[in-house]
């Protein structure tokens, strides 16, 4: 039997999901979000983030403008270099080789700044990532990353104002209701959904119009193998289980045009005995981050990537996918004490994968590295050292010479003991391949067509994000086409 649910279905009750519901809700439509996970795994990968936000913005007055409460003394410690829609346009282009959708990744751009501030007069708070995105340099605050906002309480305070905010406007939320099946009617629109109920039972949904935000197929295990390739079925899922690619599969079902980068993917170095899938308790903490102050090894000792290349910001989501290339899909990060007090705080948890020693041939026995492999690769890389001023938050052109793989900037001597090494394998995040949307959010159907009835945002849409990623653009992305979705299947629903 059939009901009529609103004007509106959202799928999927991440970022991008509430973001759509509260705009098709400013339109004046009726909205109902169905979430396959309990309320008590409300908000999806959303959850698990930083809550951190890349956005453009051609003032620091603008950056104040968005937080709201800014004291005088805190501005004038902030050291936060421009970001202008160009730049933003630009990092997508050359981090995914040129292959972004460049509609798409302009359409990012210009709307981020404008997204914020729709997104604060919907009740999101932000401030300034003091802790994970700046360093201290003479006594300021020096942002190095283009990330400068995060929202207040990260992750976990992001999806709660969201929920909030969808719980004033009058949004209704149907936890444990799984969409598996689109409900189409004349000329195949799209005309509702079929639900999953707990009790194994099956619902229809009927609505005017359907907007899928259920993310990508990270947390299927078969998906991932069969597109991202081998070893991909042995990384650790950072987030929600529940993401295992429903929404793309029921889209293709109808006849909707597969996507962009299908076997890539976000990943990044996560704890080497990180559990199969995200802990809430310990959130995206697993993650270690700071390898732009030290260096990488595998089990064989050898270094595989220059740690140094750019800003971590544009290195780490491909560094994850270099790390299940390795032998044993293991590798260390290597430190010594003047730059631990450096260190982000996840490398401060309880579950830590960690190691120290005063020597090297010690640390690596306790990492279970190959000794002679490890020390032969220190003593290279120390001789290969360049003299030079060190500053973490520029990219200092402090480099290594002769020596391959380098290490272009921030290249200090490991001669501090003890050493400290962290063991890490690949998280992936998210899966970079999805649903074909048009610049009003409308999904694409294999013959070029718009699919009647069906809009599409966040993880499971394709075309934005290629190979790499710049930090803070998976939560942009989100919010700006989550909104344009929302709001162009309001007014479709509504004529
Ligand atoms: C540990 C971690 C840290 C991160 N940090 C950041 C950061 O600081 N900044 C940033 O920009 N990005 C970050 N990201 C990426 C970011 O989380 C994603 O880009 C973003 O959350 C995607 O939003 P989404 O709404 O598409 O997906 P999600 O937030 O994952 O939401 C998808 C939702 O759909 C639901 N769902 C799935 N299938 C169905 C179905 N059949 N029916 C109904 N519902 C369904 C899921 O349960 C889930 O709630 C991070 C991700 C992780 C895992």
């Amino acid at each position: 039997m059939s009901e009529p649910a609103g004007d509106v279905i959202v799928v999927g009750g991440g970022n991008a999901a509430m973001c759509a519901a509260l705009s098709a809700r400013e339109q004046g439509a009726r909205v109902l979000v169905v979430e396959k996970a309990p309320e008590a795994w409300r908000g999806g990968n959303g959850f698990f983030t930083a809550g951190g936000f890349r956005f453009a913005f051609k003032s620091f007055e603008e950056v104040c403008a968005l937080v709201g409460d800014l004291s005088d003394e805190e501005k004038a410690s902030m050291d936060v270099p421009l970001y202008t829609e160009d730049a933003y346009y630009d990092d997508l282009m050359r981090v995914t080789e040129d292959l972004a959708d460049a509609d798409l990744a302009l359409t990012l751009a210009r709307e981020s700044q404008p997204t914020m501030r729709w997104m604060k007069s919907q009740g999101i708070r932000w401030i300034p990532m003091f802790g994970r995105q700046a360093y201290r340099v003479g006594g300021r605050f020096t942002f190095f990353g283009n990330l400068v906002l995060e929202a207040v309480g990260g992750g976990p305070g992001l999806i709660d104002m969201e929920y909030e905010s969808a719980k004033k406007a009058g949004i209704d939320v149907r936890f444990e209701a799984k969409a598996h099946r689109l409900l189409t009617g004349a000329r195949g629109a799209v005309t509702g959904v079929e639900i999953k109920t707990p009790d194994g039972g099956r619902e229809r949904l009927e609505a005017k119009t359907v907007v899928l935000a259920s993310g990508g197929f990270e947390a299927n295990v078969e998906m991932r193998t069969r597109y991202l390739g081998p070893n991909w079925d042995l990384a650790r899922v950072r987030g929600t289980p529940y993401n295992t690619g429903d929404g793309i599969r029921m889209a293709l079902e109808i006849g909707a045009q597969p996507w962009g980068n299908w076997s890539g993917c976000h990943a990044v170095q996560w704890d080497y005995n990180a559990p199969w899938h995200g802990d809430r308790k310990v959130g995206d903490n697993f993650q270690k981050h700071s390898y732009p102050l030290g260096l990488i090894v595998n089990v064989h000792g050898e270094r595989f990537v220059d740690e140094g290349a750019d800003m971590r910001n544009y290195t780490y989501v491909k560094y994850g996918r270099e790390v299940i290339k390795q032998p044993r899909r293991a590798a260390f990060q290597i430190f010594d004490q003047k730059v631990v007090g450096n260190l982000r705080e996840e490398y401060r948890i309880r579950e830590v994968t960690k190691a120290e020693a005063d020597t090297f041939e010690e640390l690596a026995r306790k990492l279970e590295i190959d000794v002679e492999g490890f020390v032969r690769t220190i003593r290279a890389y120390n001789a290969a050292v360049q003299p030079g001023p060190y500053n973490p938050a520029i990219k200092d052109g402090k480099a290594t010479r002769g020596i391959a793989p380098p290490k272009s900037n921030w290249a200090l001597p490991l001669d501090t003991p003890p050493y400290v090494g962290y063991a890490v394998t690949t998280g992936i995040t998210f899966t970079f391949g999805g649903l074909r949307i048009t610049l009003d959010g409308q999904v694409i159907d294999a013959e070029q067509r718009p699919i009647p009835g069906l809009y599409a945002a966040g993880e499971l849409v394709g075309g934005l994000f290629y190979t790499n990623y710049p930090g803070g653009s998976g939560l942009m992305a989100g919010s700006v086409f989550g909104r344009i979705a929302g709001r162009s299947a309001a007014r479709a629903a509504k004529g």
